[in-house]
Order: structure tokens, then sequence, then C-alpha cells
């Protein structure tokens, strides 16, 4: 039974979500109640940043931000058991190769001991060769047991060893699991973050040039007001596809958040990563999209782009601002457009509460 404590902490807790919830206006539906009680008891901590950091901008707090949150919440719990399973099982194949080096000591010592004591009986006695005899027998014998029991020995390490390294590659699928876009397949805002920095660190050490493209899609929230969510989430997907395949291999393309997606060009220079996005842009803009089997005509759905190029030993924030500087530029401009940071003129800057979230 819980303590009175417990009890009276976990009641203010919910108290105060559902104060929150209320003031923002936020239904109390079982989904939303969790992320905002787990924010309110920072149970997660990345988690409550994003809220405190919606909160600060004064972003409103739409039913598919809140599905956003929720998301969050789960991929962070998600991963949080698979990791916790993960050691549980490593910890016991740590126990287990414990037990045979243990096992392995004590035959060593026994081993030594009947050495020493046939070295002793060979050295006190006047030895005959009936007596040496018994003593080489002696020493055979357990040098046989040994063996086995090396053999024993090796076979288990060898599969403890086979065991940890599936572990780990289990940890590591399930750490690239929650990287993944569940939407569209992309990589998330985390992946963006990971890949950007492997990114930074390859340009400064290998040379050559980095860009970043920001591409937001134009008028979306009126395209879900008009076609709906289901719609707007097909769209999301198609552009991830047209964006993926548009790329080379070694480029990178992430869900960055909502409906902006972040490109990462390693070795590309800034002019050519500018008419990569126009291309992109075009093409994308160029189809019609028709949701299968409806046959119904949805028209077409633009995107606005931004393009920055890394300045080795700048942090990289800036890299990130001037790409998303761009990219509002090309909404100020009029949309379905690309800019490049070159083009971007001086006071042109994000205005204040402008996030990418
Ligand atoms: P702008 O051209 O200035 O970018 O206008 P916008 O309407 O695209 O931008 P705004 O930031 O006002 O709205 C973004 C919209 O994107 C709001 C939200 O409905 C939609 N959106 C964000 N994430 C998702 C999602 O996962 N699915 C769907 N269907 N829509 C999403
Ligand atoms: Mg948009
Ligand atoms: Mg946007």
């Amino acid at each position: 039974m819980e303590g009175t404590g417990d009890f009276d902490r976990a009641r203010h807790f919910a108290e105060q979500a559902l104060a929150a919830m209320t003031s923002r206006g936020i239904a109390p539906t079982p989904h939303n109640s969790s992320v905002w009680y787990a924010h309110i008891s920072v149970a997660q901590p990345d988690l409550s940043r994003a809220i405190d950091i919606l909160d600060s901008n004064r972003i409103e707090f739409t039913p598919e931000r809140n599905l956003d949150l929720y998301e969050k919440l789960l991929g962070a719990s998600k991963e949080a058991e698979q990791i916790r399973e993960a050691g549980d099982r490593i910890s016991a194949a740590a126990g287990a190769v414990l037990a045979v080096l243990q096992k392995a000591g004590a035959g060593t010592q026994k081993y030594g001991e009947v050495l020493g004591q046939a070295t002793e009986r060979i050295e006190a006695e006047p030895i005959d060769a009936d007596r040496l005899q018994i003593v080489v027998e002696a020493i055979l014998d357990e040098t046989r047991r040994m063996v086995a029991q090396n053999q024993e020995i090796v076979g288990r390490l060898a599969q403890s060893s086979q065991e940890i390294e599936g572990l780990h590659k289990q940890i590591e699928s399930a750490r690239r699991e929650t990287m993944i876009d569940a939407l569209t397949g992309v990589g998330n805002r985390r992946m963006f973050d990971m890949r950007l920095r492997e990114c930074l660190q390859r340009t400064l050490e290998e040379g050559g040039d980095l860009c970043l493209l920001m591409a937001d899609i134009d008028h979306f929230k009126k395209f879900n007001d008009t076609f709906g969510h289901q719609l707007g989430d097909l769209v999301l997907r198609l552009v991830a596809k047209a964006l993926t395949e548009g790329v080379k291999g070694r480029d990178v393309v992430c869900r960055y958040g909502g409906e902006e997606f972040g490109i990462l060009l390693p070795r590309t220079r800034l002019e050519d990563a500018v008419k990569l996005a126009d291309d992109l842009r075009a093409s994308i803009g160029a189809r019609r999209i028709i949701r299968r089997g409806e046959a119904r005509d949805l028209g077409h759905v633009t995107l606005s782009m931004g393009v920055s190029r890394y300045h080795p030993g700048e942090p990289s924030a800036h890299f990130v601002q001037r790409a998303d500087a761009a990219l509002y530029a090309a909404k100020r401009r009029g949309r379905n457009r690309v800019v490049s940071e070159a083009e971007v003129e001086a006071g042109e800057f994000l205005p204040a509460g402008r996030t990418k979230a």
C-alpha cells in the first residue's frame, strides 16, 4: 500500500496538471493527462524542456502538437524500458562470465596445489621409478582435468560474448528506432541533431563544404483545414519520400518538426545546394496530389526553402539559424521559392516567438 505522502504528492501533481491543461485550453484526455502529469512531476526532462519552450514562445497547444508531445513521452518511456531490459540481460550475462572466471580461478588454484605437492614429493623423498610414475600420473590427471575445464570455459565465454554482442546490437537498434519519425519514416529531430554533429565533425576533419537546407510546406494549416489531418499526414509522407528520393545517399533528410524538414548536404557547395533545393522545390510543386482510390484531386503543395553553408568553427546553432532565417525570407518574399543565406538581407531576422517546433 502506498504511503499517505505518495498519495498526497500524486494528487498534488494531478491537480496541478489539470490546472495547467485547463489554463491552456487543453482537453484532459487520457493522452494529454499523462503528458501533463509527466511534465508537472518532471518525470521526463526532455518533455518538460519541450513544453517550457512552447510555453515561453506562447505557442498554442493544438491537438496535433499535443499528439506530438504524447509521442515524445511514449518514445522516451519505450526507449527507457528497452534499455532497462537490455541492461538486466547484460548484467545477467556479465554475472555468468564472472561465475565462469571464478570457477576457473578455483580450478587453477587446485592445479597449482597438485603441482606443488608433486614437486615436494619429488624433492623430499628418495624417488624411484614407481613413485615417479605415481607422481607423474597425478600431474597428468590434473592436467587433463584443467584442459577439459579450460575448453568448457572457452566455450562458455564465447557464448557469453555472443550474447553481449547481440544485446549491444539490440540497444543500438532500440536507440535508432527512437530517432525515426513514425509518420514519415525519415529521421526525427533527435536524428537530425545527431547527424548534424557527425557532419560537422567530418567536415572539420575532411574539409569541403557542408550545406543545410530547411524546407517548410507552404500554407499547410490551410491544407489541413480544407482536406483534414489524415490527408495532411499523407502529404507529409509524400514530401518526405520525394525529398529522400531526390538526394544522394550520403545526404540526410529529417523531419525537423511539424511540417518542416532539415536536409544536410555534405561535400556540397552553396550554389549546388541552392540548385538542388530548387530542383526539389520544382519537382514537388509540379506534382498533383491525388488520393488513390478516391480519384480526388487535392491540387499542389509547395515548399519554401532556406539554404546555409557551414562556416568552419562556428557553433552549429548559427548554421541552423542562417538556414532558418533564409527560409523565413523565402516565406516573406511570397513562398514557393528558395533563398540562400547569401541573399538574406541584414535586418531580415526571425521575428520573436517564431520557433521551428
Ligand atoms: P506557412 O506557409 O507560413 O508555413 O504556413 P503554414 O500554415 O504551413 O504554417 P503554420 O505554422 O501556421 O501551420 C503549420 C501547420 O502544420 C499546422 C498544423 O496543422 C500542420 N501540421 C504540423 N504537423 C502536422 C502533422 O503531423 N500532421 C498534419 N496533418 N499536419 C501537421
Ligand atoms: Mg508551413
Ligand atoms: Mg512550419
